[in-house]
């Protein structure tokens, strides 16, 4: 098993390369955003909780997102490793990720932040906003109010996994496919 963190600010790239990295290496991908983002669309309850924290671009609270990260792991087990998508978020997903993935005889490998500066990735996000429904992508207060929470409560875990030897930082400018291949000649570094 080979199990990913991909890590970086709104509008990254991180889902975007994530999907590349899932075909590659055959992980299943996990994107927190995207598991909110449909229980929204679908209503459910766990969607009624979330919706006012995404609108705001806030973080959803540890409780909801650790439980609903466990779940899907656990539907799913039969698969190479994972690729976590936005998440973990805060010190306490970090940490409660370890507890759970060890109780399972599952560990973090790697964890991969993509570094991009907050300028170009207003515009990317204000473009994306254009073409998707995500309202949190068109308001510029909410993007700042996003970079705001990674500020705070997600950069201290690049301290986190740097500490246990599993943290690598690569370069998210440029096109697309030079970033996959970045992240490709990692990966294959540390397989
Ligand atoms: P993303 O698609 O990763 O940009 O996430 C969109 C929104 O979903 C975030 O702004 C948060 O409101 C929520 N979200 C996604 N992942 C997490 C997480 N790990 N912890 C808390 N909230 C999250």
């Amino acid at each position: 098993m080979f199990n990913i963190v991909i890590f970086g600010k709104p509008g990254s790239g991180k889902g975007t390369q994530a999907n590349f990295l899932k075909e590659k290496y055959s992980l299943y991908h996990i994107s927190t955003g995207d598991l909110f983002r449909k229980n929204i669309s679908n209503e459910t309850k766990l969607g009624i909780q979330a919706k006012s924290y995404l609108d705001k671009g806030d973080l959803v609270p540890d409780s909801v997102t650790i439980k609903m990260l466990e779940n899907e792991v656990l539907s799913n087990k039969k698969v190479k490793g994972y690729i976590f998508d936005g998440f973990p978020r805060t010190l306490a997903q970090a940490e409660s990720l370890e507890t759970f993935l060890s109780s399972i005889k599952l560990k973090i490998n790697a964890t991969i932040a993509l570094d991009v500066d907050e300028n170009e990735l207003i515009t990317r996000l204000i473009d994306r906003g254009k073409t998707t429904n995500r309202t949190d992508d068109q308001d510029l207060e909410k993007i700042k109010n996003r970079f705001n929470e990674y500020n705070n409560k997600t950069s201290i875990l690049i301290n986190f996994y740097d500490k246990q030897g599993k943290f690598h930082l690569v370069d998210g400018k440029g096109s697309v496919d030079d970033i996959t291949l970045r992240l490709f000649n990692l990966v294959e570094s540390l397989i």
